[in-house]
């Protein structure tokens, strides 16, 4: 099974995503994550995607996506598994389909979270990561709205999508999740 979650940041994203791939037994593959171990690491992907990240920009498309396709050819996420953070914008997800393409595999639902640009702006700012300042929070915001929304009528028209509100408490976003991410996948 192939998951993609969408949703501007605060949106509850990777908390959402981790609970949902516990119960769905898939693998969890967070390019954010990715990113954040190899700045940790100190590699080159990482030092090339910091700069982008510490403005609350998105990393060039072409990195993001030659990440994802080489993690996409093994285990554990070659035999199903979660997107969270990809794609981001229309260039990934068309590239997402010709990876897929070439695999004979194929997304089975994307599912957006919708809040409210107050309370997501509520919420960065109460996480304090270092990509979290007022400034970085704003541009993050912007690129969602120019960059990934988009996205949502991509697979619309598609007629993958589902939109969760995001604006209740982790258990219930999950459940509500749940009945559609199973509801699409029957
Ligand atoms: P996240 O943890 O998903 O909020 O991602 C944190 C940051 O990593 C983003 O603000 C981007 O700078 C970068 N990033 C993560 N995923 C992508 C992607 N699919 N395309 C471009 N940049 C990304």
């Amino acid at each position: 099974m192939l998951v993609i979650f969408i949703g501007p940041p605060g949106s509850g994203k990777g908390t959402q995503a981790s609970r949902l791939c516990e119960h769905l037994s898939i693998a969890h593959l967070s390019t954010g994550d990715m990113f954040r171990a190899a700045i940790q690491e100190e590699t080159e992907l990482g030092l090339q995607a910091q700069q982008y990240m510490d403005r609350g920009e998105l990393v060039p498309d072409q990195l993001v996506v030659e990440m994802v396709a080489e993690a996409l050819r093994n285990a554990p996420y070659g035999d199903g598994c979660l997107l969270d953070g990809f794609p981001r914008s229309l260039p990934q997800a068309e590239a997402l389909d010709q990876i897929l393409a070439g695999e004979e595999k194929q997304v089975d639902v994307v599912l957006e979270l919708d809040v409210d640009d107050g309370i997501l702006i509520e919420r960065l700012l109460a996480r304090k990561r270092p990509d979290d300042t007022l400034d970085t929070i704003h541009n993050r915001l912007k690129v969602y709205q120019e960059q990934t929304s988009p996205l949502l009528n991509y697979y619309r028209e598609r007629r993958l999508l589902s939109t969760v509100n995001g604006e209740g408490t982790v258990d219930e976003v999950h459940r509500e999740i749940l009945e559609q991410a199973l509801q699409k996948n029957e």
